[in-house]
């Protein structure tokens, strides 16, 4: 037999890992790697953080699981806090993030539904987003890597171009449910939206009856420096998936909704198996005892200005790095070379674990407790590396 026992969805990678502790990752010889990868945003707290491990541990031993047709006072616990933490008055949670995206994009449709315009099915989307791997998550964008293979996709979505205010007014029809957006696209490239373009949904959503979903699993939970990147924004969103960083490497997502946005949400409309079981509601609970304090947040702030200063110090020295983007530590860094080449040599010699992204940028994602002598290491090792790196000129 041919195929992996794996499904080879994934390259291949040599590097494997064994065991991680604050910013580091182990392999089995007890090679060391810095780890500002963070499992794509979300060792929120680093490797083995003991407040996190230890409410697993006891969660595990005391009740792993229960349906949701019984009640959970761990989940009430949580979505309490997350409701008195955002807009939100109402919390779904899910596995993943592709299943809090779906919860968002069911919500948004179900109020129409519920609220007599059955054919206000269509959100609108935008180019290069990236919204999970689900038929709704891939029908959501334009990427063509994302989509290929699977089409005919449903019509959903209609795609515009992302921070084109103008585009998405013009996209608005009868069929139009609302907007999906990632503040900051992730995967897309570290490309944030604009000031005007995220409060023009919003004011678009208020004129049309629209409902705007916000996806913030990647930029959500402090990762940006506020709790939510909403927040930097000075608007709300009506809706709100969430993951990632949540469960602090436990696999948590929500979608959070206002009270009206949740009209159609109504027993038997949606339900998930697993979805918020007391073990994950351990995790996100330990994660957001953390997270959620003005100190921690203005250290997320405190760290970007930091690494970003040592960034920008960096880049007239080599070449290959062109600019700086992104909010707290949601951070990328432009190259003039292809980022995927130049991520694997960061991990392949220099110990240095990153996560590349579109357009070339090479994603910075420490985790949110991050030390001084991380930062200085992590920019230390990286000049090295860039100075090592055979520039292969980009696609
Ligand atoms: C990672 C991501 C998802 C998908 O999350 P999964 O947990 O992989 O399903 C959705 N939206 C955004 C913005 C993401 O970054």
């Amino acid at each position: 037999m041919a195929i992996s026992p794996l499904m080879p969805v994934y390259p291949r990678c040599a590097f494997a890992p064994v065991r991680g502790e604050g910013a580091y990752l182990f392999d089995a010889a007890g090679n060391r790697w810095l780890d500002f990868a963070s499992g794509i945003a979300v060792n929120a707290l680093g490797h083995n953080h003991p407040h996190l491990t230890r409410a697993i541990q006891d969660q595990a031993a005391t009740l792993m699981h229960v349906s949701n047709l019984y009640g959970s006072p761990q989940q009430m616990a949580v979505a309490e806090r997350l409701v008195a933490l955002t807009f939100a008055d109402t919390v779904f949670f899910t596995n993943s993030g592709a299943e809090a995206v779906e919860c968002a994009v069911k919500t948004a449709r179900a109020y129409h539904y519920a609220t007599g315009n059955p054919q206000r099915y269509k959100l609108i989307s935008f180019s290069n987003a990236f919204h999970g791997r689900t038929m709704a998550g891939i029908s959501a964008t334009d990427q063509e890597k994302l989509r290929k293979g699977f089409e005919p996709l449903p019509d959903w979505f209609h795609v515009v171009q992302f921070n084109d205010l103008a585009a998405a007014e013009a996209a608005i029809d009868d069929n139009t449910a609302g907007f999906l957006v990632e503040p900051i696209q992730g995967e897309g490239g570290i490309r944030a939206g604009t000031q005007e373009f995220l409060q023009g949904l919003r004011k678009l959503a208020d004129q049309h009856g629209l409902m705007l979903v916000f996806d913030e699993v990647q930029t959500g939970v402090a990762r940006t420096g506020t709790l939510f990147a909403y927040e930097q924004y000075g608007i709300t969103p009506d809706i709100m998936a969430v993951a990632k960083g949540i469960g602090g490497g436990f696999p948590v997502g929500a979608c959070l909704a206002t009270e009206k946005a949740a009209t159609g949400m109504v027993v038997g409309t949606h339900g998930s198996t697993y979805g918020g079981n007391p073990l994950a509601m351990a995790a996100a609970g330990a994660v957001l005892d953390i997270v959620a304090t003005p100190e921690f947040l203005a250290n997320v702030r405190e760290k970007s200005d930091r690494l970003r200063a040592a960034l920008e110090q960096m880049i007239p020295n080599h070449d290959l790095f062109d600019s700086i983007r992104g909010m707290g530590l949601m951070l990328g860094l432009k190259l003039n070379a292809d980022s995927r080449a130049f991520v694997a040599h960061c991990r392949d010699n220099f110990g240095l674990l990153t996560v590349s992204a579109g357009e070339n940028v090479v994603r910075v994602f420490p985790p949110l407790n991050v030390e001084e002598s991380h930062i200085r290491e992590f920019v230390e090792k990286l000049s090295a590396a860039a100075a090592a790196f055979e520039v292969p000129k980009a696609a």
